[in-house]
């Protein structure tokens, strides 16, 4: 076979329906064409509605988001904030935007998420030595929900304002609640691989009005109550475009639906290839947790097989699927060099191991038979 043979399965792209265009077409002949609009005071309300949330501000990214909820929760120079290592580099970025410093947490083994006993460690340290901690981030990596209970608990005792990074779990849960809605701050992305996609933007939610008042002023340069152009604050240009806002209001019809479908892709590689020596599937539901399954990743066992991540990522290369290496943790990055990190044997082994394969619910039984299938002529029959 020659990989011209077949078109290019993608990891995870934009999967559209029927109603985007829609709103798409009524915003432009309404000349909603501005950072302002009625669909992204629609997006934000089905936002609002899905998560149970009080307050949503649509922005033109998740990063901008994560970016004033740290603001908003006080972060500035000189701070330190918790920060798991194991996660995409968005989530730490904007600490360094705010003169602050990301301090590392290691996963745990289940969930691949921010391990509690490793972040209590870090607290009572930093306790010894009079830091508090300003903030903490909780990641729910791949859509997996990471333990909340154990890591709120310890952010209440240790008196941390918690932000919740689900830009990869928009429509998971956690006892039955939607992820996003637990920190005090809430970030999604609608980035073009995320399971639902305005080819670029993000989400911020709250439960408090003035900070939603406050994040929403950040947003639009921080313009003053005058007739004239004033700013008494540093602001940004952060807001989502009302063109943008329309595509995401006819995604947010589709959340269940998507859900369901990369569940069963995970479910659909797990049972088609188990039995294959050496491979694996994770991360692992917690009892109390329904992951959306953003990302199917596979993990190499080197004790049972000689086949390397990498050495899988090429072979699917070669058949024109595109997968993915785990995210390489955070402390193991150049521009994170030198930086505390509390563990790390964990995150650094599950980079070693895994890889992403294509999860994008447009999918057909056709696609994955071909990814399973070029999977296993690697293995030895
Ligand atoms: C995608 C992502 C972000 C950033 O979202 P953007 O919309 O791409 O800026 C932040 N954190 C995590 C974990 C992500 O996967």
């Amino acid at each position: 076979m020659h990989s011209q043979d077949y078109d290019r399965l993608y990891l995870s792209p934009p999967h559209l329906g029927r109603h985007e265009i829609n709103y798409l077409h009524k915003a432009i002949e309404d000349n909603w064409v501005a950072p302002v609009g009625p669909n992204l005071d629609g997006f934000e309300q089905d936002v609002c509605a899905f998560t149970g949330v009080k307050h949503a501000l649509a922005l033109n990214s998740g990063t901008a988001a994560i970016h004033l909820g740290l603001r908003l929760l006080g972060v500035g120079p000189g701070d330190e904030v918790l920060c798991p290592s194991f996660t995409f580099v968005a989530t730490a970025n904007p600490i360094s935007y705010l003169g602050a410093t990301p301090v590392f947490i290691d996963s745990e083994a289940e969930t691949w998420n921010m391990c509690p006993e490793r972040l209590r460690e870090a607290l009572e340290d930093m306790r010894r030595r009079n830091r508090r901690p300003r903030a903490l981030i909780v990641v729910h990596l791949y859509g997996m929900p990471a333990r909340l209970r154990e890591i709120l608990a310890l952010a209440e005792e240790f008196e941390v304002p918690v932000l919740e990074d689900a830009a990869e779990a928009l429509g998971a849960t956690y006892e039955g609640r939607p992820l996003g809605s637990f920190g005090a701050v809430g970030v999604f992305s609608f980035n073009g691989n995320k399971i639902l996609t305005t080819s670029g933007g993000g989400m911020l939610t709250t439960n408090n009005a003035d900070w939603a008042a406050k994040a929403r002023a950040w947003a639009t340069q921080a313009r003053d109550e005058a007739p004239y152009y004033q700013h008494s604050e540093l602001g940004y240009n952060y807001r989502l475009s009302n063109l943008l806002a329309g595509i995401g209001r006819g995604q947010m019809g589709l959340l269940d639906d998507r859900v369901k479908k990369r569940r069963e892709i995970y479910a659909w590689y797990q049972a088609k290839l188990q039995d294959l020596p050496g491979l694996g599937f994770g991360p692992t539901e917690p009892a109390e947790g329904r992951s959306n399954r953003w990302l199917t990743c596979l993990l190499l066992d080197p004790t049972e097989t000689t086949i390397m991540p990498e050495q899988l990522r090429l072979h699917l290369e070669s058949h024109n699927i595109e997968s993915r290496p785990l995210w390489k943790p955070l402390h193991l990055q150049p521009l994170f060099a030198g930086l505390p990190m509390y563990g790390g044997a964990v995150c650094t082994d599950l980079f070693t191991r895994g890889l992403c394969l294509p999860s994008g619910s447009a999918l057909t039984e056709t696609d994955l038979y071909r990814v399973a299938r070029a999977i296993r002529e690697l293995w030895p029959t």
